[in-house]
Protein backbone atom coordinates (compact mmCIF):
# COMPACT_ATOMS: atom_id res chain seq x y z
CA UNK A 1 0.00 0.00 0.00
CA UNK A 2 1.44 3.44 -1.00
CA UNK A 3 1.94 5.85 1.65
CA UNK A 4 3.96 8.33 0.46
CA UNK A 5 2.50 11.34 -0.28
CA UNK A 6 1.29 12.59 -3.90
CA UNK A 7 2.13 15.61 -3.49
CA UNK A 8 5.52 16.00 -2.43
CA UNK A 9 6.66 12.51 -2.01
CA UNK A 10 6.95 12.40 1.82
CA UNK A 11 7.78 8.46 2.36
CA UNK A 12 5.57 7.93 6.08
CA UNK A 13 2.44 9.08 5.82
CA UNK A 14 0.06 7.44 8.54
CA UNK A 15 -2.98 6.22 5.55
CA UNK A 16 -2.80 6.09 2.05
CA UNK A 17 -3.57 9.15 0.96
CA UNK A 18 -7.16 7.21 -0.78
CA UNK A 19 -9.05 4.69 0.81
CA UNK A 20 -10.00 1.67 -1.59
CA UNK A 21 -13.37 3.26 -2.02
CA UNK A 22 -11.95 6.73 -3.00
CA UNK A 23 -12.15 8.61 -0.44
CA UNK A 24 -9.67 10.72 1.21
CA UNK A 25 -7.92 10.06 4.50
CA UNK A 26 -7.89 13.56 5.65
CA UNK A 27 -4.67 13.34 6.72
CA UNK A 28 -2.36 16.33 6.58
CA UNK A 29 1.12 15.69 5.02
CA UNK A 30 3.48 16.94 7.79
CA UNK A 31 5.72 17.65 5.00
CA UNK A 32 4.19 19.83 2.52
CA UNK A 33 0.85 20.74 4.54
CA UNK A 34 -1.59 18.94 2.02
CA UNK A 35 -4.83 17.40 3.49
CA UNK A 36 -6.19 14.52 1.18
CA UNK A 37 -9.87 14.86 0.71
CA UNK A 38 -10.26 18.16 1.33
CA UNK A 39 -7.25 20.14 -0.24
CA UNK A 40 -7.86 18.11 -3.64
CA UNK A 41 -11.93 17.36 -3.37
CA UNK A 42 -13.15 20.32 -1.61
CA UNK A 43 -10.81 22.49 -2.31
CA UNK A 44 -10.52 21.59 -6.25
CA UNK A 45 -6.51 22.06 -5.77
CA UNK A 46 -4.26 19.49 -8.05
CA UNK A 47 -1.31 17.80 -6.59
CA UNK A 48 0.54 19.32 -9.10
CA UNK A 49 -0.58 22.86 -8.41
CA UNK A 50 0.53 22.42 -4.67
CA UNK A 51 4.02 20.88 -5.82
CA UNK A 52 4.59 23.79 -7.45
CA UNK A 53 2.98 26.26 -4.69
CA UNK A 54 5.34 24.03 -1.91
CA UNK A 55 8.20 24.36 -4.05
CA UNK A 56 7.87 28.36 -4.52
CA UNK A 57 7.71 28.60 -1.35
CA UNK A 58 11.05 27.15 -0.96
CA UNK A 59 9.71 23.03 0.15
CA UNK A 60 9.75 23.87 3.83
CA UNK A 61 8.56 21.37 6.24
CA UNK A 62 5.37 22.59 7.23
CA UNK A 63 4.41 20.32 10.19
CA UNK A 64 4.34 22.26 13.33
CA UNK A 65 4.20 18.88 15.39
CA UNK A 66 7.06 16.98 13.57
CA UNK A 67 10.12 17.51 12.66
CA UNK A 68 11.88 16.99 9.62
CA UNK A 69 13.64 13.25 9.26
CA UNK A 70 17.12 13.34 9.65
CA UNK A 71 19.31 14.28 6.78
CA UNK A 72 15.89 15.35 4.96
CA UNK A 73 16.34 16.35 1.65
CA UNK A 74 13.36 17.82 -0.31
CA UNK A 75 14.62 17.52 -3.76
CA UNK A 76 16.01 13.66 -3.03
CA UNK A 77 12.50 13.30 -1.61
CA UNK A 78 10.56 14.60 -4.67
CA UNK A 79 12.27 11.99 -6.72
CA UNK A 80 10.13 9.74 -5.12
CA UNK A 81 7.62 10.78 -7.39
CA UNK A 82 8.51 9.37 -10.36
CA UNK A 83 6.29 6.91 -10.66
ZN1 LIG B 1 3.30 15.98 1.09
Amino acid sequence: MRLSCPVCGFPSLEDPPKSPDGGGSYEICPCCGFQFGFDDESEGISYDQWRREWIKKGMVFDSGQTNPPPNWDPREQLKNLSD
